[in-house]
């Protein structure tokens, strides 16, 4: 492709609302551009790279045998009200919805795990014909509450989205396993450092879940990793082993009733500087309304130490609801009677429709001993309250998020906290969707079975953005040879005969070896091409200019190393094959 040919234009600067690098320089390059919030179009420089991607991920999930099919965006309330997934989805407000002019509402897809459902029920009656994997690669919408990140966070963006059925949990597994295979062999192809952690899988249904992960400063989820390499987790999800306790030995001292003051002091650390103690010695006590599926709840306390907070992700799994939430300030005073900052797990009231508040301990509290807690009064505090003796405890959780430093569960070592992309989330789900919608088979004994289900979701413009915020230097992007736009550039820096002619022939030589060419024929200065092609990130420059040619050489770099090397023109096609063939990571002369 030539230049003068091409809808292209590059930015000298990047849009004042771009915050992360694969945002400001894929506008920069002109790949990208921002329609709405979250919303963008791409050029068809960008949608070369898009559709490499979705080209890499389309062969490697064909390979394992997934069946590739077309789901609606459009898809009507009545299957989200079936899965039971409307009120939620619509409560958080990710959901974009519409009406049609019957007045009959609409989802539009923020995933399908419904619509391929209703395919599959439709479909079969028997174990027989089992197991299979769909996927499609489409549009997604999400209504996020931050949309800004570029093609990180979008509300419009392209999912691959695969769903495997079988008839019992040994097939799931083996999908499972075949899903993560696949998943590793496209990003590896697409040159990207990833890891694999274990994931939160939601507060129902499902058992494993793991994210694939690339490790990026930018990155919105914080990750946990051992320092062995063997524990890898979302921190929604990471434990740690036993944190070192700090009364272990102690004699239990008598319990001091409100006998220490802690007059409008509200930080955990400003508490304990006052009392002259450290803060692990201070405990919080957290109130939560837990929500179950039903939408019925309750109060309850959480009680934890004061130099941890609780993992709200962790929380309602390990209490065996649906979710959670802080109970609203306004409502403390008539649970607790007091301001928070001063609640504390003695002489709770219940509110109306409870006997009692049940009392909650983080695992790290199940021994405490000689520890300040709140009074449910405000400035005051308790002193020396010993768990076991001073507490009826309706149970021991394990829902103290992981802190850099904290113990590795693995037994050695400690964990590091590292920030992450989310590219791609795998995840058993079990018999959630097959139960609510009644996707079932009858199975050898003529016994109806709910299917087994797994889905298999991969951000495709996420993908793409994550290799260049790992993939980039000052001058612009790098790209890994299978997601640039086009492999080589070829630069022609004068417009006289020879080196137009010249140009020319490189340019035809490499379109018939098969290499994807674009050719900056443009009527500009030298600098504004090597300044452009850097931007946009061709793995391969190919530069032919009237004194190189004059010695009978082009310049042959690539983008990573930008080393040049003069080489004949007859030998440029072949010098260029073996450079993309090897990476384009050094130049094969
Ligand atoms: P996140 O936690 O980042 O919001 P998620 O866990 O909600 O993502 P999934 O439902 O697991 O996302 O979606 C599968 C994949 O789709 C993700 O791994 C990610 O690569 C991609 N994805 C999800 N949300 C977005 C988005 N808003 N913009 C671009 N890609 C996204
Ligand atoms: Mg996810």
């Amino acid at each position: 492709m030539r230049w003068s040919n091409y809808l292209l234009s590059t930015l000298r600067e990047a849009p004042g609302d771009a915050e992360v690098v694969s945002h400001k320089l894929l506008a920069r390059a002109g790949m990208l551009m921002k329609v709405a919030a979250g919303i963008y179009s791409f050029t068809p420089m960008g949608f070369r790279s898009l559709k490499k991607m979705i080209e890499i991920v389309r062969e490697e999930m064909d390979r394992t045998g997934a069946l590739e099919v077309d789901l609606p965006i459009a898809q009507p309330k009545e299957l989200w009200v079936e899965s039971g997934r409307w009120d939620r989805y619509m409560n958080d407000g990710i959901l974009f919805h519409l009406e049609d002019r019957k007045a009959t509402e609409f989802a539009l897809a923020p995933t399908a795990e419904e619509a391929v459902t209703d395919m599959v029920r439709r479909s079969v009656t028997s174990w027989r014909q089992l197991p299979f994997n769909l996927y499609q690669i489409r549009t997604k919408f999400r209504d996020e509450i931050r949309p800004r990140f570029g093609l990180l966070r979008g509300r419009e963006f392209l999912m691959k989205d695969a769903y495997s059925f079988d008839v019992d949990q040994k097939g799931l597994d083996a999908h499972y396993v075949k899903m993560e295979k696949a998943y590793r062999a496209i990003f590896e192809r697409c040159g990207l450092e990833y890891a694999l952690v274990q994931a939160d899988s939601g507060a129902i249904g499902g058992s494993a879940s793991e994210e694939f992960m690339v490790v990026a400063d930018t990155g919105e989820d914080a990750l946990v990793f051992s320092e062995d390499g063997q524990y890898g987790a979302n921190v929604e999800k990471a434990i740690t082993a036993p944190l070192p306790e700090p009364w272990a030995g102690e004699e239990e001292k008598p319990f001091g009733r409100a006998d220490s003051p802690t007059p409008g002091i509200v930080s955990t650390e400003g508490q304990a500087r006052h009392l002259g103690t450290t803060e692990d010695r201070i405990t919080n006590t957290m109130l939560y309304e837990a929500i179950r599926s039903d939408e019925t709840s309750f109060v309850c306390a959480i009680v934890i130490r004061g130099d941890l907070t609780i993992n709200e992700v962790k929380l309602p799994k390990a209490l065996g609801v649906a979710h959670v939430r802080l109970v609203p300030e306004e409502r403390l005073p008539e649970i607790s009677g007091c301001k928070p900052g001063f609640i504390g797990p003695i002489g709770l009231m219940a509110p109306k429709g409870q006997d009692e508040v049940p009392v909650y301990v983080d695992r790290t509290m199940e021994n405490a001993r000689n520890v300040f807690c709140g009074a449910n009064e405000d400035g005051t505090h308790h002193s020396n309250l010993s768990v076991k003796r001073d507490l009826k405890v309706a149970g021991v959780l394990e829902v103290a998020t992981a802190r850099d430093g904290d113990p590795s569960p693995t037994g050695t070592g400690v964990l590091r906290i590292k920030r992450g992309i989310e590219v791609g989330h795998i995840f058993k789900l079990g018999t959630k969707y097959s139960e609510a919608m009644k996707c079932e088979v009858a199975d050898p004994q003529q016994k109806m079975i709910p299917l087994t289900m797994g889905c298999y979701g991969l951000g495709i413009g996420r993908t793409v953005a994550a290799a260049v915020e790992q993939n980039h230097d000052d001058d612009g992007i790098i790209w890994p040879v299978p997601l640039a736009p086009y492999t080589v550039a070829l630069l022609s820096l004068q417009r006289d005969k020879e080196v137009l002619e010249a140009a020319e022939k490189l340019y035809t030589d490499l379109k018939a070896a098969g290499v994807e060419v674009f050719w900056d024929d443009r009527d500009e200065r030298p600098g504004v091409k090597f300044k452009d092609a850097d931007l946009i990130g061709f793995p391969v420059r190919v530069v032919i200019g009237g004194k190189a040619l004059a010695k009978g050489v082009g310049e042959v770099s690539t983008r990573r190393e930008k080393k040049a090397e003069g080489i004949a023109p007859e030998k440029v096609v072949e010098v260029v094959k073996a450079t993309l063939a090897g990476g384009a990571r050094a130049l094969a002369v």
